[in-house]
Formats: structure tokens, sequence, C-alpha cells
């Protein structure tokens, strides 16, 4: 039985847990092992050795900070199957596609050692005369990452390689659920020579998020997570003065224009939309087929759904199980829901027979037609396998279906016609928009976020938008005295 615990100061946490939770293997659905949860007094203890090794990890040059990450990346390169392989026993998702998680974070990692161009500040001289001006950014002090369980190791690697680079100290806060990938990255950095106390993972369940929130240490929070919980966490740090970007739900539509390639659609629409089980942010759940594409369309997507093999994620299966039986019953009562409102199930996902242990959290892709706004399948971010496909007359009715929706993280257009992909990408109120690309995620030079409920606060994660997050600015304004510059004159300095 694996037994987690909190890393602190550069080794596993000592004093033991009065709370555990359980952690699961979703393919057989039995428990593999059991998680320590922090307490408010855990959170102060890691949060006091994160301040003082952040007390010296601000002093550390450039070049120190830099060769750190570049050993961070050549170890998380390294040992990237055996990350991938506690994803995949914990979340379930399958092997290739946990490896794929690991690969979007090493990027993070890359874009992390670029940190002396990426904080460098300017300079203007004579500003006034013999006056110069320059602006400089420095690190908030310590940093909290809370993080879903859906991407263990991609998501907190959004945040901690840059906020370490920028010179920060990081409590991290990882989903519960599936939390040995975060230990393990925690490890590795301290392998790669990070002073230790300058990455801390503290596991837990709302107590520690809380303790996070309101202890006044914490300078900032990156979270990631549902929208109700992004909501309370961005309210609860704002306002305790916090710096907070509090990244939420989505659900994200595909609108297929007559003119698409309709196979390179439906393509899309399968793998964005099954992929992870339907577990990823950034998949699709509603195809939005535009008159007259609607029945090509769902015929060629549910012929492909067949050929998806639903099993264990080490057996080389395409879709593996959902992370737990609470979010499998959770997802199966929308199934429900939407053949009770009358959509058409034109696959169904219920009782499916997977190449894998019986109580295993399994559900087959599934897929609906004739969905409308008004059901729950359509409202609700459903977060599993489950692809609703809305029929519409025009674009200008996709467009007005994906605007009204109170989500805004991903959308994807599917045409031949570059004047209409253009005109969407101006029009939709989305963050992030793919053109014959089903899950639009920006790499790491650029920023990843959403609008609307997707996001709450003003910053991205990653690119420029994370090194602006993590750092504050000053501008200094100096002059080296002479004699010259003497005299009282008790006017508003303006420029001579
Ligand atoms: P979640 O909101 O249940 O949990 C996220 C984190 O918050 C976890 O660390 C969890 O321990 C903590 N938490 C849970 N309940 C809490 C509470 N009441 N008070 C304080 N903290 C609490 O989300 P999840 O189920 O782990 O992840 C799936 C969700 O994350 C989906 O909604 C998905 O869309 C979203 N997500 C969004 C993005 C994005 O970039 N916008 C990326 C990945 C996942």
């Amino acid at each position: 039985m694996n037994h987690v615990t909190h890393f602190v100061g550069g080794k596993p946490w000592e004093h033991g847990s009065a709370r555990q939770g359980e952690i699961f293997n979703p393919a057989t659905g039995k428990v593999s092992g059991r998680v320590d949860f922090a307490s408010a007094a855990d959170v102060d203890a890691v949060v006091t050795v994160a301040a003082q090794a952040g007390r010296a990890w601000r002093d550390a040059s450039l070049a120190k900070r830099t060769s750190v990450l570049f050993a961070v990346r050549q170890l998380v390169h390294e040992r990237r199957d055996e990350i991938a392989a506690l994803i995949t026993a914990e979340h379930g998702k399958v092997l290739s596609d946990a490896a794929g998680e690991v690969q979007r974070g090493l990027e993070i990692i890359e874009y992390a050692c670029g940190i002396p161009s990426t904080i460098r500040g300017g300079f203007s001289e004579n500003v006034s005369t013999e006056v110069d001006s320059y602006s400089i950014r420095q690190p908030l002090g310590v940093v909290a990452v809370i993080s879903p369980f859906n991407f263990p190791a991609m998501v907190p690697l959004w945040f901690v390689p840059i906020a370490i680079a920028a010179g920060n100290a990081v409590v991290l806060k990882p989903s519960e659920k599936d939390p040995s990938a975060a230990t393990l990255l925690a490890q590795l950095f301290a392998e790669a020579g990070l002073p230790d106390g300058v990455f801390n993972v503290v596991h837990g369940d709302r107590e520690a998020v809380d303790a996070l929130l309101d202890h006044p240490t914490v300078k900032a929070v990156s979270f990631v997570g549902s929208t109700p919980i992004a909501k309370y966490v961005y309210e609860r740090g704002t306002a305790n003065g916090k710096r907070v970007q509090a990244l939420g739900g989505a659900k994200n539509h595909m609108v297929v224009l007559p003119d698409a390639d309709l196979d390179l659609a439906a393509d899309a629409a399968v793998n964005a939309g099954f992929g992870s089980a339907g577990e990823r942010c950034m998949a699709i759940s509603v195809v939005v087929a535009v008159d007259p594409v609607g029945d090509t369309l769902v015929d060629k997507i549910s012929s492909r759904m067949a050929g998806i093999r639903t099993g264990d994620g080490l057996r080389g299966c395409d879709m593996g199980p959902l992370v737990t039986r609470q979010h499998l019953e959770k997802v199966t009562s929308y199934v429900d829901a939407g053949v009770s409102a009358g959509a058409t199930a034109v696959v169904d996902g219920r009782g499916v027979e997977a190449d894998g242990e019986g109580d295993g959290f399994w559900l087959g892709p599934t897929l609906f037609d004739h969905v409308t706004p008004e059901m729950s399948i359509y409202t609700d971010e459903i977060f599993g396998p489950v692809l609703s496909v809305v029929r519409v007359r025009t674009y200008d009715e996709a467009l007005a279906l994906v605007n009204a929706n109170p989500y805004g993280n991903g959308t994807a257009i599917f045409t031949n016609d570059g004047g209409a992909a253009r005109r969407y990408q101006h029009e939709v109120e989305v963050g992030m928009i793919g053109v014959n690309v089903p899950i639009p995620v920006p790499m790491a030079y650029y920023s990843f976020g959403g609008w609307k409920a997707s996001l709450f606060g003003d910053s991205h994660a990653h690119g420029a938008e994370g090194v602006h997050f993590f750092t504050r600015g000053k501008v200094v304004t100096s002059r080296w005295l002479d004699p010259s510059h003497g005299g009282i004159n008790l006017g508003f300095p303006t420029q001579q």
C-alpha cells in the first residue's frame, strides 16, 4: 500500500497526519494507497519553511536558477516513463496520454530555462538630463499552486518552474485523488540541486486550501479546477490581499461549417471528445453542426467510435476509466438525464465491455444527437466521455450559441473558408481558439487560459503572463550626483 505524505524542506514530512484520504486505481476500483491530509497547522509549518528558503533563493543569480532548471529538465526527461506510469496508476488515463502530459510539462520547464530573457526589464538613458530610468521585476515570496486531478503533472508544471525561475518559493497542493506525481516532481527538483524548501508539496483537501488562502505569508495563488471552487478561491484569496489566477471549468464547442472536410472533422471530434475519457478542460464536449452537415457528421463520428477500445491504460487501450466511482456515477447520471430529456443516444457507453477488471470505473464513449441548449447534458460541464451534437441552421446561430455559453475556455471551428475562420476568431468570446485544430492548447511560450466562467483573475498561465504573474515590477529613476545638481526646488519634477 502506497503512503503519500507531504514533501517539505527537501524531504518527506516526518510528522504524520491526523487525517488521510484513499487513493484508488481507477482501472481496478481498488484502493492502492493513502494520502496524508494537511491541517492548518501543518500548512503554517510548511509555509514557514518555504518563506525561509525563499529569502535566500530570491538572491540566487539567474545563472544559478537556470542551471537548476536545466538539471530538472534532464531529470524529468529521463524519468518521464516513471512519472507517466504513476499518472496512469492513479488517474487512469492511458499510458501514451500520460506520457504526452509529461511532455507538455517539460515544455514549460524548457520555457522557464529562458528566464534571463523573459524576466528582463527595460532601460531608458537620459529621461531627464543625466537621469536614467529602468524597470526590474522581482519575485513575490511564497506562492501557492492548487491543482486538479486531471493533469497531475502538467498543471503543476504550468506554474512551478516559472515561479521558481522567477525567484519564488512554492507550496503546491495537488489533487488528493492522484497525488503521487506531484511528490515525485518535487523530489526531482531537489535532486536537480534546488535548495531545500524552495519547492514544497502539501497534500490535502479544503482545510489545506483554506489555510493557504488565509496565510498572510502566501502572496499569490495559482488555482486550476472546477468553476465553483475557482470562484471561491479567487474571492477568498483576493479578499485576503493576494494575487490570484483561478482557472475554472469548461464546455468547449467545435463548430463544423458546411464546407469542412467532414472526415477530418469527425476524426477531430472523436479524438478531442474521448481522449483521456473526456476529463480534459480542453476536451470537446459539444459539436455544433451547421446545416446540412448533421446527419453525415453524426454517422462519421459514430462509425469511428465503434473502434475505440475502453480499458486499462496499461493494456494499450484507447480510453481509460473515469477517475473515481463517484465521478463515474455523476457522469452516468448525465447520460441518464440526456436520455430522459429526449436527446438521441446514438452511442450509449453505459454497460461498456471494458478491457480491464470488472470493478474499474468504466464508461464507454457516448454520443448524443439532437441536443438542445436547455438540456443538462448541454448546460453542465460533464467531464466525461459524453459528446453532444447540437444542430443549427447558420454560422450566426452557431456563434450565438457559443457566445451565450457561460464558459469560455476553448473552441474550434472546422472549415476550409479562411474568411469564416478569421471572422470566428474575431467574434467568439473564448480564450483559446482552434482553426481545424480541436484542442488548441497554447505552447509554453504563449499563455493558457479561458474567458468568462473559465477564468477568474486577469492572468493566464505560463508564457509572458506567467512570468508577469510571479513577479512584481519596480521602476528606478537614478541620477549620479555631481555639484551641478544642487539647489532647492519644491516644484513637481519635470524633464529638463
Ligand atoms: P476541483 O475543483 O474539484 O479540485 C481542484 C482543487 O481544489 C483540488 O486540489 C481540490 O483538492 C481542491 N478543492 C476541491 N474542493 C474544494 C473546496 N470545497 N474548497 C477548497 N478546495 C477544494 O476540480 P477537479 O475535479 O480536481 O478537476 C476537474 C476540474 O478542473 C474541471 O472542472 C476542469 O474543467 C477543471 N480544469 C480546468 C482547467 C483550465 O485550464 N481551465 C485545466 C484542468 C482542469
